[in-house]
């Protein structure tokens, strides 16, 4: 098998050819036909995240072990099959959950893998889809494809799924107005999935007028390009006056956090998602005056992935898949979502 690894912090992704792995048990060999290109993997080329005042989280200090080959939304058809292995059968076309867990925590119990207090998720703890085949630990983690577009499956994984996660819970408080910020490759996801499954306006955030031109035609009823210094009087216009009752931010920076909390309204609810990072100054007294909720959405688990695999099948979300590479390519891949070229998602099919 053929697979682009990181060999360590920024430098370029090697490609190396290895013997295909040999499945037994649970496992499940799959040869890959699409795998998502996410702005995750990013943090785990350049290393780890930006927790504000200089200071950095490495992802070796989170368990990440290089060389590592990233890759955690990956589509590919069954290839060969462990003994124990009978949901799946040879030939089907699958979705990974790759947010798998130790299976023992209060987390796991409840479902919730994604949330495990020692992770084991594929392209980050272990070896994910940027291969042409990838051995999956468990047939338990795989979902039947059933018609739904494989490069279109590839983001239902993470940026499908994280941004289902953050919009249910922005939908908690039976919101007017719903400001997603960030028309990436989760924003606007976010955006067609809160069109779905709310009755909210929506209003969308960004600093790029092309993205937020898509994010219009993917269901939002309003945008803020937010290089304007009246960002935040624009969005209180929008929302009467009285603040929105929710805000999603899929970037998560000191910038678009302040344009959150001050375009909240009383009770209003702020959800962080993104993992640009930085840090920041809290009023404290406006938390409990306002009654505001401030809390982090991470991922989703494998019912949820499976809900959004229906809501796809239905055609009621269309993840945009804009540009394609071959796994040769990934430096590239992983480069230009760097330099913000990427409108959507981009897959690499090996
Ligand atoms: P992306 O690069 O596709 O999109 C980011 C978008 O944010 C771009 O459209 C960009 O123009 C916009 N943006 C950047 N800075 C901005 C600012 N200051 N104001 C307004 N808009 C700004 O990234 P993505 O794949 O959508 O991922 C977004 C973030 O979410 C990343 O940090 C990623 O690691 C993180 N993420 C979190 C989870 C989770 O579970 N919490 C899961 C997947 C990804
Ligand atoms: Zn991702």
């Amino acid at each position: 098998m053929k697979s682009a690894k990181i060999p360590g912090p920024n430098e370029p992704l090697t490609i190396s050819e290895t013997e295909n792995p040999k499945p037994s048990g649970t496992q499940v060999l799959l040869k890959v036909k699409s795998e998502g290109v996410c702005h995750s993997d990013l943090h785990l080329w350049e290393g780890g995240y930006d927790l504000g005042d200089g200071q950095f989280l490495k992802v070796t200090d989170r368990g990440v072990k290089y060389p590592v080959t990233p890759g955690h939304e990956i589509v590919g058809t069954i290839e060969e099959i462990g003994e124990n292995v009978s949901n799946v059968t040879v030939g089907d076309d699958v979705l990974v959950f790759p947010w798998m867990g130790c299976g023992e925590c209060p987390a796991c119990k409840v479902g919730n893998e994604n949330l495990c207090d020692a992770p084991k998720s594929m392209g980050l703890f272990q070896n994910g889809g940027y291969a042409d085949y990838v051995l999956v630990p468990n047939s338990k983690y795989l979902a039947k494809l059933d018609g739904v577009d494989p490069d279109a499956a590839t983001s239902l994984a993470c940026s499908g799924l994280t941004a289902y996660t953050a919009i249910k819970k922005a939908n908690q408080n039976s919101p007017e107005f719903i400001v997603i910020v960030g028309a990436g490759g989760l924003g606007l996801m976010g955006v067609q999935i809160a069109s779905e499954i709310t009755n909210a306006k929506i209003i969308c955030v960004d600093l790029d007028d092309a993205k937020l031109a898509t994010a219009k035609e993917m269901g939002a009823h309003f945008t803020v390009n937010s290089k304007d210094s009246e960002t935040v009087q624009k969005i209180m216009s929008i929302c009467n006056d009285k603040g929105a009752d929710s805000v999603v931010d899929f970037v998560n920076a000191p910038p678009t956090v302040k344009t959150g909390l001050a375009v909240l309204r009383k009770r209003g609810n702020l959800v962080l998602v993104g993992l640009f990072g930085g840090s920041l100054e809290l009023s404290l007294v406006t938390i409990p005056l306002k009654s505001i909720t401030i809390q982090g959405a991470y991922t989703g688990n494998y019912n949820d992935m499976v809900e959004l695999l229906g809501l796809a099948r239905k055609g009621t979300i269309n993840p945009v898949i804009s540009k394609r590479y071959s796994l040769d390519e990934a430096n590239s891949a992983l480069q230009d979502l760097k330099d913000r070229k990427i409108l959507g998602r981009a897959v690499i099919n090996p």
